[in-house]
């Protein structure tokens, strides 16, 4: 981690350090030494290794971001809370990946662990998943407001996607057409749009050059942000619904498709994307909220998986699978062409309400930034 340390970070850390009764994690854990350079700088200190990952005590975790730590359920449910806004939380389960961060879904790439009656997290989730989420602006430098926004419609020419046959419904099309439309709402916005493609073409004679295509051609325009659109199907499963976002796991993490298949996918060198973790996880956070509030979809979750089309990106990037096609009534909805200028909406409020953290974040007067009226859907953060 860089040196980088806001203000606020300070106040913040000497206010909300447990402490007294109420502390209840404080209370169980007695609070080591700190370490003799600032927490914000160092993160929290490792106090175990389980196999090949450093793991934080929640305690630590919890006096780094400045949150109030509690048992809600004894010994398998704790909360971080932010005592000042107490929607801004985490909720870890012992012995799960699963965790709610601000009431969302969130997979950790490793489960928290219970030892000695105290829960432990690793330390790659504390810095790169939980810490984004919570405090955005914690520990890494800022990067520039977001200006050039790269969409990417995935698929495209003989690579369809996932099909709804029944139904006639052809993800590549339905991908494009939302990314033509969130195009329109962002060039509205004063946000410049380079687009992967803008018509049915795949982008390489394989599925390999296809995918690292489309990282390319962000890179090679400079782009700030990257969001790739999809539809999920998880055929012959036709009962699943819901929104997943996808960013990159972190160097040394694998995936969440490799624990449902339980094949430790871990890539042990570092991919061009892992440079922007922190700012995947914060894009992903804002994309993952505003999808969820105007679509009212079922949560399935900010996921981890190693997908090549956001492998060699030099900005961060995000893949939004807005609903599934392979339920008959989501993909009816996301027919119609309110429904998927509904996602276009969504995803243009995540790519400014991404910028808007930045800017927060930002210290001194703020430079001038692409604005947008929030669209309907969308919700007041
Ligand atoms: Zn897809």
């Amino acid at each position: 981690m860089s040196s980088f340390l806001r203000p606020w970070s300070w106040l913040v850390l000497a206010a909300l350090v447990p402490s007294g009764p109420d502390a209840s994690v404080a209370a169980d854990v007695p609070v080591r030494a700190r370490p003799t350079r600032p927490a914000a700088e160092t993160g929290p200190v490792t106090s175990l290794r389980l196999g090949n990952f450093d793991y934080v005590s929640a305690t630590d975790l919890a006096v780094w971001l400045g949150l109030k730590g509690a048992w809600t359920e004894p010994l398998r449910k704790l909360t971080l809370t932010d005592k000042a806004n107490p929607d801004n939380r985490a909720e870890i389960n012992v012995d799960n990946r699963d965790t709610l961060i601000d009431g969302r879904r969130v997979l950790l790439g490793n489960k928290a662990v219970l030892r000695n009656g105290r829960l432990y997290v690793s330390r790659i989730d504390a810095e790169k998943c939980i810490a984004p989420l919570l405090r955005p602006g914690l520990g890494v430098p800022l990067p520039p407001p977001p200006r050039i926004i790269a969409l990417d419609p995935g698929h495209g020419g003989k690579f369809a996607g996932t099909e709804n046959k029944s139904l006639g419904l052809q993800e590549k099309d339905l991908a494009l057409d939302v990314a033509l439309r969130l195009r329109g709402l962002l060039e509205k916005a004063g946000y410049k749009v380079v687009m992967t493609r803008t018509t049915d073409v795949a982008l390489g004679p394989d599925l390999t050059t296809d995918w690292t295509t489309r990282s390319l051609i962000a890179n090679h325009a400079g782009a700030d942000l990257f969001v790739s659109i999809h539809f999920n199907s998880l055929f012959p499963d036709t009962k699943t619904t819901g929104t997943e976002v996808f960013t990159f796991p972190p160097q040394f993490q694998r995936s969440d498709q490799s624990w449902s298949e339980g094949v430790d996918d871990t890539e042990r060198m570092p991919s061009p994307v892992n440079r922007f973790d922190h700012w995947s996880a914060v894009l992903a956070g804002a994309m993952h909220r505003d999808v969820l509030a105007a679509l009212q979809t079922t949560d399935r979750g900010k996921k981890l998986k190693h997908l090549a089309v956001l492998r060699g990106l030099n900005c961060p990037g995000v893949l939004v699978e807005s609903a599934f096609l392979s339920n008959d009534a989501e993909a009816r909805r996301v027919a119609t062409p309110e429904f998927r200028q509904q996602i276009a909406g969504a995803l243009a409020a995540g790519v400014r309400d991404y910028g808007a953290i930045l800017d927060s974040l930002r210290p001194g007067p703020q430079p001038p930034a692409a604005t947008m009226a929030a669209p309907a859907a969308s919700i007041s953060r």
